[in-house]
């Protein structure tokens, strides 16, 4: 089977405003001849501006999290059918960042990777361990345990990625040395081909975790790294540039 394209995303997280459009827009710009996808996700305000403005361009948009339900009393929440009418085709769930702040579980994001299925949606579904069950021997338990129970069955056959992202790694300028995130992809390949058999293969497996211009090539040429889910890198066009252009 060959390899995925790779899957370079942006996670802006609760950053950007209406200016901000003009980075996403140099990206599209810097991004023509990228030898990977690319896609930014934007607050959700954000998607369908965005969208217009990369409308014909190489650059995808994607949400950062989607609630299970379609609709309802749900105040504050935004559908993943609500991400695909503003014109996202991708959405990030699980992200540490939501399983430790909104106390997101497994079982929870399983629902929203469905609901994502459901809008149409490829889901990028993150996973990661804490320093405290990295340094207890724990990680790799830990991280297939949250492949399993994130990953209902019904992604058989559907476009998914999954990005490890350990938790120490975010936002902290700290990574992995590449034996261990080869170690930690290999695992997570392997769970993959367990549960959905031969086209587990096909699944891009996203690292994410203080990823920059200046470690990008390395990270993204390791064994079993379909791509990355960059944070702060992504917030400035040619910071962002940088990275894809490692691919
Ligand atoms: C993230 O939050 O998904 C992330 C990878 O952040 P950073 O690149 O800033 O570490």
């Amino acid at each position: 089977m060959t390899a995925p394209t790779p899957l370079i995303a942006g996670n802006w997280k609760m950053n950007g405003l209406a200016a901000s459009l003009a980075e996403a827009k140099a990206v599209a710009e810097g991004a023509k001849a990228a030898r990977a996808r690319v896609a930014i996700c934007p607050p959700s305000v954000l998607i369908e501006r965005m969208s217009r403005e990369l409308a014909g361009s190489a650059v995808a948009v994607g949400g950062q999290d989607a609630h299970a339900e379609e609709s309802g009393a749900y105040t504050g929440d935004v559908a993943a059918e609500m991400l695909a009418d503003a014109g996202a085709t991708l959405v990030i769930l699980g992200h540490s960042e939501r399983r430790a702040t909104y106390g997101e579980t497994d079982s929870l994001v399983a629902a929203k990777v469905k609901a994502a299925l459901r809008a149409g949606l490829e889901p990028i579904v993150c996973v990661g361990e804490t320093l405290e069950q990295r340094k207890a021997g724990e990680a790799l338990k830990v991280v297939t345990g949250q492949v399993r129970g994130s990953l209902p069955a019904d992604l058989a056959g559907k476009a998914f990625a999954v990005a490890y992202e350990p938790v120490w790694a975010i936002g902290t300028g700290l990574t992995p040395t590449t034996p261990e995130i080869e170690e930690m992809h290999r695992a997570i390949r392997a769970t993959l081909v367990e549960m959905f058999g031969e086209a587990g293969r096909a699944v891009p497996i996203l690292y994410g975790g203080s990823v920059k211009p200046s470690n990008a090539a390395e990270i993204l040429h390791a064994d079993e790294v379909g791509g990355a889910l960059v944070g702060g890198a992504s917030l400035k066009a040619a910071d962002f540039l940088g990275i894809v252009n490692a691919v």
